[in-house]
């Protein structure tokens, strides 16, 4: 049996540190989610590659490196309400449900959907909400929220999830024309309700499907 926490120790500091990422709650909840428990049972022993992993219905969980630069982006407090479009194996939603207060989550894929659930639920995270759905259209019951985390690449900004963000809230999402290649945006709201754009970087995210997002 591979001695994960040795390898999840290993991972913070060879993958995320050395890339700067440096947020101290950030570090913290990426030593303490246990990947394994998100990938399938073959992939275990690459749980903490430097790398996506596959999740099933052709999705992919993000690069460790990724999950951390999103979340260190989001500004996330103690107190913060969160909403993460594209829950897949729930891990990113688990990394975000030990540094926010509460975090709700949706995704397309039903099946995705219901093991991250069950998942979340068995390793006691009691904070975190997943949804079956669109999440191009938000989660508009519980809005405002005061970050929105979007883990899929979409051609343009959903408007939907500008209008559920609060004043001085912060929108992260991966955006381009290419379905396989965007720009990591970071979007601010100011507190007279403006948005302020920047850029973070190229990244690649499966596509973002769905009313704001790419057609299927
Ligand atoms: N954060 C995830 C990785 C997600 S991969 C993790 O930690 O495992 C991106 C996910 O976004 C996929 O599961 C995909 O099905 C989902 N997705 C794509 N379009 C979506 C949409 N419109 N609404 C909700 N989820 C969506």
């Amino acid at each position: 049996m591979p001695d994960f926490s040795t390898q999840r120790e290993h991972m913070v500091a060879t993958q995320i540190e050395t890339r700067g990422v440096a947020a101290p709650r950030v570090l913290d909840a990426m030593r303490a989610v246990p990947r394994e428990a998100f990938v399938m049972e073959a992939m275990r022993e690459h749980a903490y590659d430097d790398s996506p992993l596959p999740i099933g219905a052709g999705q992919t969980l993000s690069q460790p490196y990724i999950v951390a630069l999103m979340a260190e982006a989001a500004e996330l407090t103690s107190d913060s309400r969160v909403l993460e479009i594209g829950t897949g194996s729930g891990y990113a939603a688990a990394v975000l449900g030990r540094i926010a207060a509460e975090v709700w989550s949706v995704e397309r894929h039903a099946e995705l959907a219901d093991s991250a659930r069950r998942r979340l639920a068995e390793l006691g995270y009691a904070n975190i909400h997943v949804r079956h759905g669109d999440g191009t259209l938000g989660w508009p019951e519980h809005m405002p929220f005061d970050a929105i985390l979007v883990a899929a690449g979409s051609p343009e900004v959903p408007s939907a999830l500008l209008e559920q963000l609060d004043l001085n809230g912060r929108l992260v999402i991966p955006v381009g024309a290419d379905p396989g290649l965007q720009q990591l945006m970071r979007i601010r709201r100011s507190p007279d309700g403006d948005f302020q754009r920047e850029s973070l970087g190229g990244v690649r995210f499966v596509p973002l499907i769905g009313e704001g997002g790419w057609r299927s």
